[in-house]
């Protein structure tokens, strides 16, 4: 044997490297980024591990160790994040798709709808889910970013619903006349004051106006709110993800808008994280 360093030991150099450098989960990124620079499915590690790895596998793993160290998101790394069992290609321009937002997927999905309008789409993650989801149903993808909009286009095309869905650069409902039976959105919901307390690979790499109102937490809600609720049809839903502590003040904003069965809806971690309610159906 030559003395060429095998996987693993290159694994066990970056983990302690990640963990210095206070990454949260050191040995699960590690893993995941030599998987990537090795071009080799995660699951087969335990195979390839053991063989002395070639020159340029570790050029390219010691780079994104190094990013990795610097706090950037493995998305950003490796260009997907999963959401609701797909791949969606992610940039530093759109959010990263998260799971607490599948919560707001299984309540739309409980629904039935034939035009969705997703408003700050960002990755498009919501909008191209709901239309991968419910076949026939068309969607509306609006965004302030054309970036952003870049990014859900190709996630549509990825997921072969582009067909289905029309992507408008709009300042909330600014662009858009359609009315809809189904509205969703995960707005920026984070105070100003707040953003000083996100981890480094929330508060430095994803885009700050998808995060923050640069108010209070509350201020992208009172413009969707006033804005979509018009915009609903008879028997139509607005579900709008929220922050853990914001489920009062955007139910009564709800009500006071006229919509009907508000309800505040918690996630897998039992925190308060979609508020839904609906437009009474018209009286025959
Ligand atoms: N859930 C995100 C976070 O806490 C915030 C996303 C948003 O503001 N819509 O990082």
């Amino acid at each position: 044997m030559s003395g060429e360093e095998t996987g693993t030991a290159l694994l066990q150099a970056a983990i302690k490297t990640l963990a210095k450098a206070g990454v949260p989960d050191p040995a699960r990124d590690a893993r995941k980024l030599f998987a990537y620079a090795s071009e080799v499915e995660a699951w087969r590690l335990t195979l390839t591990l053991p063989e002395p790895v070639l020159p340029e596998t570790k050029t390219r793993f010691s780079t994104l160790i190094a990013r990795r160290a610097a706090r950037e998101p493995v998305s950003h790394l490796i260009g997907t994040r999963d959401f609701y069992g797909r791949s969606f290609a992610v940039t530093p321009d759109v959010l990263d798709p998260r799971p607490e937002t599948e919560t707001l997927i299984e309540l739309a999905l409980r629904r039935p709808f034939r035009r969705v309008l997703d408003l700050g789409t960002g990755s498009g993650c919501i909008l191209v889910t709901l239309l991968t989801e419910r076949v026939g149903a068309l969607g509306v993808g609006g965004d302030a970013s054309a970036k952003a909009l870049a990014v859900a286009r190709r996630n549509a095309t990825r997921h072969g619903v582009d067909q289905r869905a029309t992507f408008v650069q709009s300042d909330w409902m600014g662009a858009i006349q359609q009315r809809f039976d189904l509205i969703v959105s995960n707005p920026p919901y984070i105070a100003a004051a707040e953003m000083a307390g996100l981890s480094p690979e929330v508060r430095q790499w994803e885009p700050r106006m998808a995060l923050t109102d640069e108010d209070d937490g509350l201020s992208a809600y009172r413009v969707i709110i006033q804005q979509s609720v018009p915009a609903l049809m008879p028997g139509g839903a607005l579900l709008l993800e929220i922050g853990p502590t914001q489920g009062t003040d955007v139910t009564a904003m709800a009500r006071a808008a006229g919509l009907q069965d508000v309800v505040v809806m918690p996630d897998l971690d039992g925190r308060d994280r979609v508020v839904m309610g609906q437009i009474a159906v018209a009286m025959a």
